[in-house]
């Protein structure tokens, strides 16, 4: 009897094209998986196996690449509506809108975690258009008019300080000449006469801090990363605005993009880099083509590249997109993401300022952050800490949503009161509303009850203080269960656990599952004591971020909302 026996098969063509269009460079496995799932071939195990073939990786890497980032599937049809469930969309979504009238014909309809459009909500990407606020009768229309109104960011809410979002809506984003006009680039020009000690210095006496949530020292890692050895180094922009709640950076991005280039550009003439890469998130289709666009005539005008302005500093940017994963806003999986593996968090230490992108000394540096350092360097250390009262310094942008008669985002000092935010810059509560409690500096922070409304909000608050955060609060009135609140967000976190380490991977899972039972009328008394128990191993014992903080809004339910959990599962229907 005949048997065929293949040795050897050969690699797809039209794949090891699309391959060899990015160098044959596994690094970019991620984005060759993206540009492969939008060609007929489409993501099939074959396939997979076939791009690992050509970049000479094993298949597993490449299949548990395509199984991790959400942007990735192999069944996704071109029209589909990615809904967002996040918070501020849930809440949202709950009155008039409700997701069983979304439902528009010719389209797939899937769920997806928080988009970064918050002040747009209830929000969707339509393939990879941002769109909302979605209203069953705009998605009866043509898909051409599902944008609805974009937020306007141009005008200045009384009381705001704007340093950051000064020009927004003024400067035109995809023109150097509108940039340069507002003086962006004039902090880098600057800085190339001030050597990289003296940079360093105006950094660290200024009190610049990250803006991505830790609110570490901004001087502190630069200088770390400047006197660690090893070469070449890099500056990261990271861009994954994944936080729910959070949209500063978006904003910053589509106002101003070059004045994100020129903070990466300052930053890399302080610690000596000579490389700089944005990490965007996927779902950032346009801001990326806004950034990519801004690097092209910043390097055409000399203000990035080889030489800049004939100073014999030498920088190059380039961009790269996620493609779906909250995780890769935590830096170690941002790197690894960028060295084109699954974005699973590393041990630390040792941390990137010393070992991070390629094993060289890494600064990953949030939008905000970066944007900041030009107006340092313009105006000084001093100049910087005098714009927020006591040791706090600097502006902080806001995002301030859910009930409010005025939900967007502004800029103000540092160490405002919950009840300021609402009431002098949102505009107060919704007619008819009443404050009930506020999901406080994004989803990994903490529902603030009433009585918090007269604490300042800032990165010292302790445990029943109110910590900033992201900057971003998601205002209820009584109409909103905390415990519901409290689902919506490990909803969350379930979903975006990266399923390295056992006490997120399947706490976040159980805690929602608990919610659900209490939401649900099943819950019973020794339920609080389980969730009480799951706060703490989520915060002690979590590889990374994500778990430990995800206990914050956890913990915060138990102490504020006490009563109501205990009323929750008292009424249990057994
Ligand atoms: Fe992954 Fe563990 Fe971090 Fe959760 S805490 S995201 S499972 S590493």
């Amino acid at each position: 009897m005949h048997r065929d026996v293949i040795l050897y098969q050969p690699i797809n063509p039209k794949i090891e094209k699309l391959v060899e269009a990015h160098g044959f460079n596994p690094e970019a496995l991620s984005d060759i998986l993206v540009d492969l799932q939008r060609t007929p071939e489409g993501l099939t195990t074959e396939n997979l196996e076939d791009v690992a073939r050509a970049l000479n990786v094993p298949a597993a890497r490449v299949q548990g690449l395509a199984g991790f980032y959400s942007m990735l599937a192999t069944d996704r049809p071109d029209r589909t509506l990615r809904i967002c469930d996040g918070p501020a969309c849930w809440l949202a979504n709950t009155g008039e809108v409700g997701t069983a009238g979304l439902n528009p014909e010719g389209w797939r309809v899937e769920r997806t975690s928080c988009l970064g459009l918050c002040d747009r909500a209830p929000a969707a990407l339509a393939a990879e258009r941002q769109v909302g606020p979605l209203t069953p009768a705009l998605l009866a229309g043509a898909p051409g008019h599902w944008e609805a109104a974009l937020p306007d960011y141009s005008r200045s809410r009384p009381g705001e300080v704007r340093v950051l979002l000064e020009g927004a809506g003024s400067i035109d984003s995809r023109s150097i000449d509108s940039a340069l006009a507002h003086g962006v680039y004039r902090g880098l020009e600057a800085a190339l006469a001030v050597d990289p000690a003296g940079l360093l210095e105006e950094i660290e006496s200024s009190g610049l801090i990250g803006h991505g949530g830790a609110g570490f020292p901004t001087g502190r890692k630069w200088r770390i990363a400047a006197e660690a050895p090893g070469d070449p180094k890099y500056i990261i922009c990271n861009a994954d605005e994944s936080e729910p709640l959070s949209v500063k950076d978006r904003v910053l991005m589509d106002a101003n993009p070059h004045r994100i280039l020129e903070g990466m550009a300052v930053a890399a003439r302080a610690v000596g880099a000579g490389e700089g890469l944005i990490y965007i998130r996927g779902e950032y289709e346009a801001q990326a083509v806004l950034l990519e666009h801004a690097i092209a005539q910043a390097e055409e005008r000399g203000w990035l590249g080889g030489d800049v302005q004939g100073s014999g500093f030498s920088f190059k940017v380039r961009l790269h997109r996620g493609a779906g994963a909250y995780i890769c806003g935590e830096e170690t999986a941002l790197i690894e993401s960028l060295e084109g593996r699954r974005g699973e968090p590393r041990l630390r230490p040792p941390y990137p300022v010393t070992h991070g992108y390629r094993g060289r000394p890494t600064v990953v540096n949030n939008v905000e952050t970066l944007a900041k350092v030009p107006h340092i360097i313009l105006n000084g250390a001093d100049w910087y800490q005098d714009l927020s009262p006591g040791d706090r310094a600097g502006t902080k942008i806001y995002a301030v949503l859910g009930h409010i008669r005025k939900p967007g985002v502004f800029e103000a000092p540092i160490g405002l009161s919950l009840r300021q935010i609402i009431d002098d810059f949102g505009g107060g509560m919704r007619d008819g509303s009443q404050f009930y409690f506020a999901l406080a500096g994004g989803a990994a922070g903490r529902l603030a009850p009433p009585g918090l409304l007269d604490v300042p909000v800032d990165y010292a608050s302790g445990p029943q203080g109110i910590h900033i955060g992201v900057g971003a609060f998601l205002v209820c009135d009584t109409s909103v269960s905390p415990i519901q609140m409290l689902r919506e967000v490990f909803h969350f976190f379930e979903a975006e656990s990266c399923g390295k380490c056992t006490p997120c991977r399947v706490g976040t899972q159980r805690v929602r599952a608990l919610l659900d039972q209490i939401l649900t009328g099943r819950g019973r008394p020794e339920m609080l004591a389980e969730l009480g128990s799951l706060a703490v191993i989520l915060e002690s014992a979590s590889f990374c971020g994500l778990g430990s903080s995800a206990a914050w809004p956890l913990q915060s339910v138990l102490d504020h909302f006490g009563d109501e959990l205990q009323a929750a599962v008292s009424v249990s229907k057994g």
